[in-house]
């Protein structure tokens, strides 16, 4: 099978020349569309953030609608087979989701992991597909009306206020009213439609981005084998190895590989993008991050296009990798790529704070936090050298990272928080991602029955919930 792959992709990606990106323009007739619903609150993006937000307003009471575009919730955390949440879990609805996932065998005992600035508590990967099962469960059990395979195209803004999303899917483009928009998106495909500020990953003439990724499974793994070679290799020097084989199923984190891979690459030419690969387990799965795109821009159909494209040509030669070079993985196959592009970064809302890196690294206290997150800083440096994962002390989110400019009504949640490149390091990962989801599905909330702005919600109030949930705000709340 390997040779046959190889053979595929040996004269590179093949993009034709009617794709071209550089387009004449055409003018759209404008046109009624049927108002499908009315709600109160309109989550757009069902991934890892969304599910979260949609919850925390609908046990407020409120009417939620949660639009996504593919078949299932989770979006990074599950379909992008990403799983393991870069940092400690503190309480609300992030940490009632991993019970819930512990109590059914779909996740394991928090792990700690070696970093160059000491150890990092965070939470085991779950499995993908009961998280879908458990998300899916936690929404509908909390009354969201949850709209799948549904993409949202456009905001519909009067006068300077967001009035609710254009959808479109198999029946067509129809409208769903809301009296406040969440946008989950991770692209922040709502608020930048609506003229809200942006700045695309470093910003500048010469833009950066973290690399995209994809990641892959592989089964028929002798992960005992591949641990006895781990514990005494010179070549895994990040590692989380459990004392007992019970530990495997949830517990094995390995970063490193480089020196094989140099050896590899120089013996057999092929070329592969990273210095660094990581593997973990979640329900005794191998789960693999070892793909590496550099300046994508993902929102052109092409370059994306050309990015799985050459994820797919690394995971075939990854294969031959795996299986000629690292003890254990002498039969292994692949056994599920993911079916999305792993994208760690795009746009940065400016919202009426943007946190900073030094607010991030520092930990900065802000009287407006709606999270105490503990994530790693996680950089993939954009021009391909090794990561940066570093453990820190614990920082926090405002509130005001969440209200963007220009628009009412609307907040974003998730990746595409107001940070600048430096916070976003921590801010991405998906502890923190919960968190401003869930913050934001409570703020929502809370100015709706005040009858007040999500800019000028009390952010007292949406704390006091926030607590009630078991959610920490400030660094000295987490024990
Ligand atoms: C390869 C890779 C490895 C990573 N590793 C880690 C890690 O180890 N630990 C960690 O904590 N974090 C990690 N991260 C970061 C983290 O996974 C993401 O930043 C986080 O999951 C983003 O959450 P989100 O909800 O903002 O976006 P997503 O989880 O991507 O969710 C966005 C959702 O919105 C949907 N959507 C988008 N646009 C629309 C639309 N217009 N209409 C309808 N639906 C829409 C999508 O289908 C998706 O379901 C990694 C990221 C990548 C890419």
């Amino acid at each position: 099978m390997a040779g046959f792959l190889l053979n595929l992709f040996r004269s590179g990606s093949q993009i034709p020349e009617y794709m071209s990106d550089k387009k004449k323009t055409i003018a759209e007739p404008a046109r009624e569309i049927p108002v499908l619903m009315e709600t109160d609150v309109v989550v757009v993006g069902g991934g890892t953030t969304g599910p979260f937000a949609a919850i925390a307003a609908a046990r407020q009471g409120k009417r939620v609608v949660l639009i996504e575009r593919f078949g299932s919730l989770g979006g990074t955390l599950t379909l992008g087979l990403n799983t393991k949440p870069s940092g400690a879990l503190l309480g609300g609805l992030p940490l009632e989701v991993w019970t819930l996932a512990r109590s059914v065998g779909g996740a394991g005992p928090n792990l700690t992991v070696t970093t160059k600035t000491g150890d990092l508590k965070i939470a085991s990967p779950c499995e993908p597909e009961i998280m879908k099962i458990l998300l899916t469960k936690l929404c509908v059990d909390s009354g969201v009306q949850i709209l799948f395979e549904t993409f949202a195209s456009t905001p519909i803004v009067e006068n300077g206020v967001m009035k609710g999303v254009v959808i479109e899917g198999k029946g067509g483009r129809q409208f769903v009213g809301a009296q406040v928009v969440i946008d989950c998106s991770a692209d922040a495909d709502m608020a930048t439609q609506a003229n809200v500020p942006f700045t695309m990953g470093s910003g500048g003439s010469d833009i950066k981005m973290q690399p995209v990724s994809m990641y892959f499974t592989m089964s028929n793994v002798d992960i005992g084998r591949l641990v006895a070679w781990a514990r005494t290799s010179d070549d895994i020097p990040d590692r989380t190895i459990p004392d007992t084989e019970e530990g495997y199923a949830y517990g094995l984190w390995l970063v490193g590989f480089k020196k094989t891979l140099k050896k590899f690459q120089a013996e057999t030419g092929i070329q592969l993008r990273r210095e660094r690969i990581t593997l973990k387990t979640a329900n005794g799965q191998m789960y693999v991050n070892a793909t590496r795109v550099l300046d994508i821009d993902v929102f052109s159909p092409v370059q994306a296009t050309e990015a799985l494209v050459e994820c797919y040509r690394q995971i075939e030669a990854l294969l031959r990798f795996f299986r000629e070079c690292i003890p254990g993985f002498e039969k292994a196959s692949i056994l599920q790529i993911a079916p999305v592009l792993g994208v760690r970064e795009t746009r940065h809302v400016h919202g009426e704070y943007t946190l900073t890196g030094e607010d991030a690294i520092e930990g900065r206290r802000f009287d407006d936090s709606i999270a105490a997150d503990c994530s790693a800083l996680d950089i993939h440096d954009p021009s391909g050298v090794d990561g940066n994962f570093q453990s820190l002390r614990p920082y926090e989110i405002p509130y005001r990272c969440l209200v963007p400019l220009n628009v009412e009504q609307l907040l974003v949640a998730g990746r595409c928080i107001s940070a600048d490149q430096i916070a976003h390091g921590r801010s991405r990962n998906m502890p923190a991602c919960m968190a401003t989801g869930q913050g934001a599905g409570v703020a929502a909330a809370v100015a709706i029955d005040d009858g007040v702005t999500v800019r000028n919600v009390s952010v007292q109030k949406v704390q006091k919930i926030l607590r009630s949930m078991g959610m920490p705000l400030h660094a000295e709340d987490i024990v």
